[in-house]
């Protein structure tokens, strides 16, 4: 038998539109394939999909094992995970990511369970490196990280005994890149049979949920933290965001005092966002937080604690009262046209 090589990804979709978290994910796994010299390969389940897996080719993956029926156009966890758990026991790749979203974090676990494989979840990056343990070396092994220990850890976690090597990742860290906007992944069909067992719950009715905020395709976010979360302050952050055609984040203790809804979360348990502008209110700045909002390409905070972590990672800090900065800003940005 050929060493395993390649890597897998699971596709996640919603009515036949691939998740940007799958795509992130096709990305990543076409650096870590380059360094096993694999390729990139995708497991897919739904319905009328074949020509958005087509569309794959385009960030890189090479093939895709699709199964086809109607009982898959939305997601049920029990047939979804016996179909991947199928995919990856035929085609036996070295490594299968999953997104850590509500699906992934779902389905990856009881794939787990029936391959009887490791899997870490939530990693924030990944890589290929060698592992010793004792008089033990393993080479080629992937390299799961993830904040730990409430964050104040970064670990790197390897299964080297396990195969594949399976990781949920979260939505947003890894770059989305197109690297051949002409390329198409082969589409090949896998059958798989599926009882009325399978489908052990019906979907009755779908009530769909609008999201409040769309953070990570924001390109502006003005977020408050405990110190902006009274009503007048929140207003001049809601004020400042309009002003600059941005949205509202906000830090986890302001979602968690049901100030804001829990879309508006930045940081570790809530959305990572990499903006072309972050600005900080009254937000300490917790390796929590920053894990969230770090990668963002200009970063201003508002703090009236000199000494806050924020400033660490902001390009530009301004001690201060967020009542009175903020206002200073509108004021600012209304006669100047910029910040
Ligand atoms: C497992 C785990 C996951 C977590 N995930 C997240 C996450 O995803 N996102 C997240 O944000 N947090 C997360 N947290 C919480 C995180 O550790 C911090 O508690 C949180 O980020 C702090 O929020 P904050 O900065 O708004 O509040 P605080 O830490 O209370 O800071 C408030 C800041 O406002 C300043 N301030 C007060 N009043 C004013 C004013 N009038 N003007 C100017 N500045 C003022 C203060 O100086 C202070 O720096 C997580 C924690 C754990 C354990």
């Amino acid at each position: 038998m050929t060493e395993a090589k390649n890597v897998m990804v699971f596709i996640e979709a919603d009515r036949g539109r691939v998740a940007d978290v799958s795509l992130e994910l096709v990305c990543e796994a076409g650096r870590l394939a380059e360094r096993l010299g694999g390729t990139v390969e995708a497991a897919a389940m739904g319905y009328g999909m074949t020509e958005a897996l087509a569309d794959l080719g385009r960030y890189g993956c090479r093939r895709v094992y699709y199964t086809e029926d109607r009982r898959l156009e939305r997601f049920a966890s029990v047939p979804y995970a016996k179909i991947t758990a199928d995919i990856i026991r035929r085609r036996t790749p070295k490594v299968v990511l999953f997104g850590a979203s509500t699906t992934g974090r779902d389905v990856a676990p009881r794939v787990a369970s029936i391959l009887r494989c490791g899997l870490t979840a939530d990693c924030t990056e990944l890589d290929i490196g060698d592992y010793r343990f004792k008089d033990r070396q393993w080479e080629d092994v992937l390299l799961q990280i993830r904040p730990a220990f409430g964050g104040n850890i970064v670990a790197t976690i390897v299964s080297p005994e396990s195969v594949p090597s399976m990781a949920t990742v979260r939505e947003g860290v890894m770059r989305l890149i197109e690297s051949d906007p002409e390329a198409r992944a082969e589409v090949l069909r896998e059958a798989v049979s599926l009882g009325g067992d399978d489908f052990p719950t019906e979907i009755i009715e779908v009530i769909e949920q609008e999201r409040c905020v769309d953070l990570k395709s924001a390109r502006i976010i003005v977020a408050a933290g405990v110190g902006a979360s009274d009503p007048e302050s929140l207003k001049l952050v809601r004020q400042l965001a309009r002003l600059l055609g941005g949205v509202v984040g906000a830090s986890r203790p302001v979602v968690d005092a049901c100030v804001l809804p829990r879309d508006h979360q930045v940081g570790q348990t809530g959305t990572t966002v990499r903006p072309n502008l972050y600005v900080a209110c009254g937000i300490s700045g917790q390796i929590q937080h920053r894990a969230g909002m770090a990668e963002s390409k200009r970063i201003i905070a508002i703090n009236r604690d000199p000494d806050a972590p924020i400033f660490d990672v902001a390009h530009y800090g301004i001690v201060g009262d967020v009542r009175e900065v903020i206002p200073r800003m509108i004021k600012a940005y209304k006669v100047r046209g910029t910040l």
